[in-house]
């Protein structure tokens, strides 16, 4: 785990930045103006360390550096696709690893990052399932994907983030605390608006209950994948903890709490979730939280021995739901030859660091 013993400037949400960093600067004798200069580094020049913040006296950088931790990331790998989807893995203060990912399409680029090194849900078609759960991210090492991805981009010439998906490796819901402050972070210091942040869940009932309280209209994503849940335990352990009929009690507050949109995911497997059967009754859930629903093609993973389901069937299923009113896309995989399936870079990545030592 991170060093815990000392204030992450990262992790703070502004107010009680600003509040730790008066408090620091006040003990010190030093004017109160150098609070705002610190939270100007952080939030708009995103300096990578206290070192860099140039308009501080070099003792007073020192001793903020000594006072505080700072959890910025480095980059342990990158893989950049055909289709120009970009995934990072990057190297925690402690050694961890996470992944994120940057989807360019036209004018947007999205930014997918983690909220868990690993996951603890056991979903039976995911790659981060099969890998089991490591350890809590902390708001700051949530945060900190957006900050050297949006350094990375910019560097790279693919422009700004507009928008974030909480839907790289582990559960947000499950890490509450930390994804809480992470999205006060992003919206309130670093200016991303709240319509553009969502934040996708298998169905944890409390967390979606807690982000219907929110103020802000952050967007929420079901992991759906069964409109039935003697299907869905088979393929979302949580069903059993959480069924679907309270999951939708809970969507309707999110609902009511007004101008929050919902997002149905679905992942298409061949023969296991894709019968024209299901369409009926994922309409019949969809269209009382007026749900969204993407199709996904199923990403093949090592540990089973599904497919995707074919074109022509993902067609069939996005018109049956059209035909009974229900807004649906159907989204293209991205980035398949850099193993973009949730999980997998980061696999390969522990692979070649458990073979460098061996190999030099
Ligand atoms: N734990 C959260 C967010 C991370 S998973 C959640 O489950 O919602 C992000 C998305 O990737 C989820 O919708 C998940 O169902 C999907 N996913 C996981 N494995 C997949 C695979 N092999 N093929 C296609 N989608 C997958
Ligand atoms: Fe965890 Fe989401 Fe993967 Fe399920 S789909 S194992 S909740 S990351």
């Amino acid at each position: 785990m991170p060093d815990t013993s000392r204030h992450d400037l990262l992790s703070l949400p502004p107010d009680a930045l600003r509040a730790e960093l008066a408090r620091h600067f006040q003990s010190r004798g030093q004017p109160s103006y150098r609070a705002g200069q610190v939270e100007r580094w952080i939030f708009e020049a995103l300096a990578p360390s206290p070192a860099e913040m140039t308009d501080l006296p070099g003792v007073e950088r020192d001793a903020i550096a000594e006072n505080f931790s700072f959890a910025e990331a480095s980059e342990a790998n990158v893989a950049r696709s055909a289709d120009g989807t970009v995934k990072h893995v990057w190297r925690l203060v402690d050694g961890e690893l996470v992944e994120s990912v940057l989807i360019p399409r036209g004018e947007r680029l999205t930014l997918c990052l983690s909220s868990q090194a690993g996951c603890a849900m056991g979903c039976t078609f995911c790659a981060t399932g099969w890998g089991g759960f490591d350890r809590q991210l902390s708001a700051g090492e949530i945060v900190t994907q957006y900050r050297a991805s949006r350094r990375w981009a910019e560097a790279n010439g693919y422009g700004p983030i507009t928008n974030i998906v909480y839907m790289g490796m582990g559960e947000p819901l499950a890490n509450r605390a930390a994804v809480h402050a992470s999205l006060t972070l992003l919206n309130q210091g670093y200016a991303v608006g709240a319509r553009r942040i969502t934040v996708s869940t298998v169905g944890v009932v409390p967390g979606i209950l807690e982000l219907a309280a929110r103020p802000e209209q952050f967007r929420l994503a079901l992991s759906l994948h069964a409109p039935v849940s003697h299907l869905r335990r088979e393929l979302i352990p949580l069903e059993k903890r959480y069924p679907l009929p309270d999951v939708l009690d809970a969507l309707r507050a999110f609902d009511e709490a007004g101008g929050k949109r919902i997002t149905f995911e679905y992942t298409m497997i061949d023969g296991i979730n894709d019968a024209l059967e299901l369409i009926g009754p994922l309409a019949e859930l969809s269209l009382p939280v007026r749900a969204f629903v993407n199709l996904i093609p199923y990403n093949p993973i090592p540990y089973q021995d599904w497919r995707p389901s074919p074109a022509g069937r993902i067609r069939a299923f996005a018109e049956g739901l059209e035909r009974r009113g229900v807004a649906v896309a159907v989204r293209e995989t991205r980035g398949r030859d850099i193993d973009a399936a949730c999980g997998q870079l980061r696999a390969h990545t522990l692979v070649q660091l458990e073979k460098s030592p061996a190999e030099t």
